[in-house]
């Protein structure tokens, strides 16, 4: 579904990504990990058009999507969650759902007036999905940190992406709110058939999710593939299995 072949991106001088390359088959979830700094949020803001990359190519379903700007990327079907939190506070969880089903709406060109219950009906389904129903009502700000998160990821799934891409999902999270995202990604990769693209620093949580795992060091990619072989790679245990212990 999704094909990155030796990508590179400087910053004045300084290469936070450089020959990075990956793969992800539809269907699975596939996970890159490596320490802070390594390049991670920079490879997703090439992959998603909100940088462009100074070498490379990232192929999305067979379409060179390499050049085009973070709407086109997103009206493909690729869609994201922040490493920050990048929810509307003033509004309701169900605002904040529906404004992403209107956006997409809109630019199918549906937005004659039964599309009023349209949207209500499938913001009605991304809650459900997600747990969310019983909070429909409530602030953003009222809701617990970890529920937050939830419904940023519900806000992604508004638009209808057919791959989904998650920036440390669980960063800031307490241990129970963890293992609810890990359960939501398990869901969403199982039982909704929608293929997932996480960054992460935790190896332990990569490994329960993850059926692809590609280990980003200091921007460059120095192994990719099935979780059992990268596990087993002497770079990766050099680089970053030996950093964390
Ligand atoms: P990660 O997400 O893996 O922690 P990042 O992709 O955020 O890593 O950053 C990789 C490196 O690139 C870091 O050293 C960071 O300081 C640098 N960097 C990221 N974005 C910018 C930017 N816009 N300008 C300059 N340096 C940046
Ligand atoms: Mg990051």
């Amino acid at each position: 579904m999704l094909q990155v072949e030796g990508l590179a991106k400087s910053f004045g001088g300084f290469k936070a990504v450089a020959e990075a390359r990956l793969h992800v088959p539809k269907g699975q979830v596939a996970a890159v990990i490596g320490p802070n700094g390594a390049g991670k949020s920079t490879l997703f803001n090439l992959i998603t058009g909100h940088l462009k990359p100074d070498a490379g190519r990232i192929v999305f379903k067979g379409k060179d999507i390499t050049a085009l700007a973070p709407h086109q990327v997103s009206r493909l079907g690729v869609s994201r969650s922040f490493q920050l939190l990048n929810v509307f506070p003033r509004l309701t969880v169900f605002e904040n759902v529906q404004v992403a089903v209107l956006a997409r709406l809109r630019q199918s060109g549906k937005m004659f007036t039964p599309a009023r219950k349209l949207v209500v009906t499938e913001t009605t389904e991304v809650l459900d999905k997600l747990g969310l129903t019983a909070y429909a009502d409530r602030l953003c700000t009222s809701l617990s940190y970890g529920d937050q998160k939830v419904v940023e990821i519900a806000i992604s799934l508004g638009s209808s992406p057919e791959l989904l891409l998650l920036d440390e999902p669980t960063a800031g999270m307490s241990p129970e709110e963890t293992r609810t995202i890990v359960q939501l990604i398990k869901n969403l990769s199982g039982s909704e058939g929608l293929t997932i693209l996480l960054t992460e620093h935790d190896m332990d949580l990569v490994f329960d999710v993850a059926q692809r795992i590609m280990v980003l060091h200091q921007g460059m990619t120095i192994a990719e593939g099935r979780p059992e072989d990268v596990k087993k790679d002497k770079a990766v245990q050099n680089a970053y299995l030996g950093e964390t212990g």
